[in-house]
């Protein structure tokens, strides 16, 4: 028995290093910046491998089958490998708040996350640090954690590193963004985004298979597959109906799709001049309309444009101010 324990913890130790050695010489997403994250170098995600998180906390802003009735366990990491000016979350995207944490300190805290009763574990802005999720995912399941692993994304992507995600996540929710390779270039400096991200999609499509059970009511939350978001951007109508569009033509309108109307503008946007207001009402419900059009029936939209209590601060102790504090773990 002590020998089978023993063989487990040398498994897993030499997984941690072949999971952590893939920041030698880093390819983790599209930019290929092939630093050495090991040795504290930095590419356009801006960080290191030393693994940093901005919040941790049951979340309720997600969408019902995500959030259900005790919340999301959600992780919102530092960094972002996309870099999208106007990031709504730009805080830890592009201003790196967050605090380093070991792999056992993240574990900890995770397993204190599990103890609310929260429904699944939702990695925000994963890409950059898949090895340090790989590593927890793993050890999870061996302890016997079956909550759902969800990749919340900015679906700029490559679909050899989704392979072996798919292997251990079971909720994709990816951003598709832009379907304009100018507006993508203007925003994020990748005019590839558009071609990156609907390739990735469809190769989730095939792999995981939509979002299920689908309950819109949050009662019953979802286990497993995929759910894809656009964010509408103000004065970007042309591109959002081009998404809508890609998605109809390359997967169906059975494709679960988040329609977010919550953009807000950043002070980026104002420095640019561009971006620089909220999204029309007409301008959303002009998007609203070509998602109906299409024939697409699982859907979430936002008539509310959004919930000002999940506008985020992360330099604020609770950064969500529609989120409950931690009070313990939630009732059964
Ligand atoms: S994850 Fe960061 S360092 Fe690695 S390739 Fe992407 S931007 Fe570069």
């Amino acid at each position: 028995m002590a020998t089978t324990d023993q063989q487990h913890g040398d498994a897993a130790a030499a997984a941690g290093r072949e999971a952590m050695a893939h920041y030698d010489a880093c390819g983790l997403c599209p930019r290929q910046c092939g630093v050495n994250r090991n040795a504290g170098e930095r590419g356009v995600c801006g960080e290191t491998s030393d693994c940093r998180v901005a919040a941790i906390t049951a979340h309720f802003g997600e969408e019902p089958p995500i959030s259900g009735r005790n919340g999301s366990g959600t992780i919102f990491f530092s960094g972002c490998s996309s870099g999208c000016f106007f990031c709504q979350n730009y805080q830890i995207s592009q201003e790196h708040l967050g605090r380093t944490l070991s792999h056992d300190e993240l574990y900890n805290e995770v397993q204190a996350l599990i103890a609310r009763g929260v429904h699944n574990l939702n990695f925000v802005t994963p890409e950059h640090w898949w090895p340090h999720i790989s590593v927890l995912c793993r050890r999870l399941r061996a302890e016997g954690v079956f909550l759902p692993f969800v990749w919340n994304s900015s679906g700029y992507f490559l679909t050899e590193w989704l392979d072996q995600q798919c292997a251990l996540i079971d909720i994709f929710l990816p951003d598709y963004k832009f379907a304009d390779a100018a507006l993508a270039h203007a925003c994020m400096g990748d005019s590839r985004y558009p071609d990156l991200a609907l390739a990735g999609i469809c190769r989730l499509a095939e792999r995981v298979g939509f979002l299920r059970p689908w309950d819109d009511s949050g009662d019953i939350c979802a286990s497993r597959g995929l759910m894809v978001r656009h964010l509408v951007l103000p004065g970007q109508v042309e591109n959002s109906l081009r998404v809508l569009d890609n998605l109809a033509r390359e997967i169906g309108p059975q494709l679960p799709i988040s329609l977010m109307s919550q953009f807000r503008p950043v002070p980026e946007c104002g420095r640019r001049g561009f971006l620089d207001r909220m999204v029309a009402i007409d301008e959303y419900r002009q998007v609203c309309q070509h998602l109906d059009d299409l024939g697409f029936t699982k859907v979430f939209i936002q008539p509310e444009f959004g919930d000002d209590n999940f506008l985020p601060d992360f330099s604020a102790d609770r950064p969500f101010k529609g989120n409950p504090p931690p009070t313990g773990p939630a009732a059964p």
